[in-house]
């Protein structure tokens, strides 16, 4: 990894900053660092000594923000079993199946996997909502993720999941105790935790799901703890139909009410998936500024449906984006996610129209969402819900965390606007350079010190080991 944190970047085809309305594009054509920040955006000289990192034919974006993965499930890609499984018979088929089967090597393996699959689409922080916690585990699961995402110069945040109590398709599991879950948060929060806005290090609380990993009392427990911890909370919620139900009937509300009633909604809480939602949910979502992490790649996969973020925004909800596990989402990078997003936005608006003879009022949906809005959610709208402040966006006094784009694929030839290209043209865009606070991580598509032919067969191994685990090969 390159450590210097000064650069010139020269000549760029065009600059998205992640910011809203008339400040998404930068003019440029050159970007200044200095000492990890963007110092200016502008027509820029060269300073004596300089390095230079020469943007031509390239696109600049601000590094992605993922705000919701589970890194272990790297190694559960397409399991046939689950492949065309509706979300509870998947939960039982892949992760549950396979959670117990993961030592330390293997959980590594597929942490290493995750990251460098993120890191190689330009994405630079990742919340990884990791649940898998019972007692007496024979390794630090949290150890392991940070020291993987510290060797490749990424931010990770650490959603420490987890559950107290069973949900029924959860049987058979070991269970931690409330309190020892608060304690293990506590432990997390002294070691790691970093309130910087530009933090390489965060923990987050986060109970696999509220209706069912908790108490209705722990979970509203976990929001005080958090909230005296100064973290914040994040956790799945209503990503089918059949959770709405069940949560009806368990508990008498609707999720969105049940997690008001137990004080997880505000600025400080996001929720993945909100795919199945009630309008007075949404309008709950919207007053209270609750943010969504929208996975629109496993939300399709898994047969779930299509958020309707357009409708969250409007209600005043924060949005950002995630890849959600690879156990559901055989591709996870930002470029396919946020290509996918800013596709099903458009078709879902076009489902909703209807016939000017029976009250429409157009034609389709494709004014709904343009790439300017999909990479806002992606960057800053991230950054933003993870509180780092100082990440997300192209402006001065902001952290480098740069992507830069080539478009030298005749995917992307015939362009008409190239600031387009690496989310409208799908596929993944090769990296000329990604910069984390200024540190060049990527190099013309290459991570410093790592041999993806040999990551590769190690991940080959791996999967057969998993499968013998589990029976699933003798
Ligand atoms: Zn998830």
């Amino acid at each position: 990894m390159n450590t210097a944190s000064n650069w010139l970047i020269r000549n760029a085809s065009a600059i998205l900053t992640g910011l809203g309305g008339g400040a998404a594009r930068a003019v440029g054509p050159d970007i200044r660092v200095v000492g990890g920040r963007i110092a200016a955006i502008g027509t820029l000289q060269p300073e004596t000594g300089e390095p230079l990192i020469d943007a031509r034919d390239c696109v600049v974006y601000p590094a992605w923000v993922n705000s919701h993965h589970h890194l272990f499930q790297s190694l559960l890609k397409g399991v046939p079993e689950g492949l065309d499984q509706n979300l509870d018979a998947w939960l039982n088929a892949v992760p549950l199946r396979y959670r117990g089967a993961f030592d330390e090597h293997s959980f590594r393996l597929a942490a290493r996997i995750g990251l460098v699959e993120l890191l190689r689409s330009g994405c630079a922080t990742v919340a990884d909502h990791h649940y898998l916690y019972y007692p007496d585990m024979p390794f630090d699961g949290a150890a392991i993720l940070f020291d993987e995402a510290q060797a490749l110069g990424m931010r990770l945040v650490l959603c420490r999941g987890g559950a107290t109590r069973l949900r029924d398709t959860a049987r058979g599991r070991q269970l931690e105790t409330l309190d020892a879950y608060l304690a293990d948060v506590q432990r997390l929060v002294a070691r790691y935790h970093d309130p910087a806005p530009d933090a390489y290090r965060r923990i987050v609380m986060a109970p696999t799901s509220p209706p069912y990993s908790v108490s209705p009392d722990g979970l509203r427990e976990t929001a005080r703890a958090a909230r005296s911890l100064g973290i914040r909370l994040h956790s799945h919620l209503s990503e089918t139909v059949d959770y709405l139900d069940e949560v009806q009937a368990r508990h008498g509300m609707s999720p969105v009410a049940y997690c008001a009633e137990h004080e997880w909604l505000g600025e400080d809480v996001w929720f993945a998936h909100l795919v199945k939602l009630l309008p007075e949910e949404v309008q709950l979502l919207g007053a209270t500024r609750t943010g969504v992490a929208h996975c629109p790649q496993s939300n399709a996969r898994l047969g779930s449906g299509i958020a309707d973020v357009v409708a969250m925004e409007a209600a005043g909800m924060r949005i950002s984006l995630g890849v959600d596990g690879a156990a559901s989402n055989e591709a996870c990078d930002m470029l396919s996610e946020t290509h996918a997003a800013w596709l099903l936005q458009r078709a879902k608006g076009g489902e909703r129209a209807l016939p000017r003879s029976a009250g429409g009022e157009h034609e389709g949906g494709a004014h709904v969402l343009k790439v300017e809005d999909v990479l806002r959610w992606g960057t800053a709208g991230g950054a933003e819900v993870l509180g780092l402040d100082a990440v997300g966006s192209l402006a001065i006094g902001q952290a480098a965390d740069i992507a830069i784009y080539r478009l030298d694929d005749p995917r992307y030839f015939g362009l008409h606007d190239p600031a387009i290209g690496p989310i409208a043209c799908g596929g993944r865009a090769r990296l000329h350079t990604l910069l984390i606070g200024g540190r060049r991580v990527v190099d013309n598509d290459c991570v410093a010190g790592l041999d993806l032919a040999e990551l590769g067969r190690q991940a080959a191994a791996a999967v057969i080991e998993l499968q013998r685990r589990v029976g699933a090969r003798r």
